[in-house]
């Protein structure tokens, strides 16, 4: 069979709620990963069926970490629909739920997880939640990254970024803008500190220390609505980004981003 054989797309990205759905075709099986689920069962349905899915189409949850733009209604959706639902245990503890679903289970940094025709590959990184994974994905040697809140570059982080022929990149906010905004001193810190998101700046040196030949998708995602703007992302990813490697999708809060086919 030809044509694409893994893609991606986002049902929403921001800190109103995430989510991102991978499918990988081999042969007539299709393999469909839902990668955080920020939203309310009923949006999420509705999010879902506006790219002709419903959640039983789904064949698994990777829930990032417990923050509510990430969790969601993960556990509501694995108990009522009984989709495999992956987590860490620092995740699962810090969401203080009572009862376990019964398609529970343990995520781990440097285990990977098969999920019909993807490898799953988290690996921890520095944020304000009790044990957050991020994520790689292949299949069929192609490799897609997802990285969203992280407040610093770690060697680990940059190791498991590399050889990537797509990357989901967090572009939170612009440092000045930040700087600038009304949010209170706290927050400003939270955000813009070493377990908070990532600056656009810090983007870009991630992107550096990952760019290479074979990569060739990129999308800015979890941009903060008030402290950043999609001119500022392609401003600061243009020189590890430049213009012959084609356009930086940036991710939408409400519209998300369509299928992007790694070819
Ligand atoms: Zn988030
Ligand atoms: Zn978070």
């Amino acid at each position: 069979m030809s044509g694409p054989v893994l893609r991606f797309c986002s049902l929403g990205s921001g800190s109103s709620g995430n989510g991102t759905l991978v499918e990988a075709v081999a042969g007539d099986r299709t393999t469909r990963l839902l990668i955080d689920c920020g939203f309310a069962l009923r949006e999420l349905d509705a999010r879902l069926a506006r790219v002709g899915l419903a959640s039983n189409d789904l064949d698994a949850v990777f829930v990032t970490h417990e923050h509510g733009d990430h969790a969601g209604s993960a556990v509501a959706l694995a108990r009522r629909d009984g989709i495999p639902l992956w987590m860490s245990r620092g995740t699962w503890r810090a969401l203080g739920e009572q009862d376990r679903p019964p398609s529970l289970r343990w995520a781990r940094d440097g285990e990977t997880i098969e999920v019909g025709a993807l490898s799953l590959h988290p690996f921890t990184v520095a944020h304000d939640a009790e044990e957050p994974l991020q994520l790689r994905c292949r299949h069929a040697r192609r490799q897609l990254g997802v990285l969203t809140d992280a407040g610093s570059i770690t060697p680990h982080l940059i190791a498991n970024l590399q050889g990537l022929d797509a990357l989901l990149l967090e572009c939170n906010h612009d440092r000045s803008l930040l700087e600038a905004s009304r949010y209170p001193p706290s927050l400003k810190a939270r955000i813009g500190g070493r377990w908070g998101h990532l600056a656009n700046d810090t983007a870009a040196e991630i992107l550096a220390a990952c760019v290479h030949e074979g990569l060739r998708h990129l999308v800015a995602a979890h941009l903060s609505r008030e402290n950043n703007r999609p001119d500022l992302v392609r401003a600061s990813l243009a020189g590890a980004w430049h213009a012959g490697r084609g356009d930086i999708v940036v991710a939408d809060q409400e519209l998300g981003f369509g299928w992007i086919a790694i070819g």
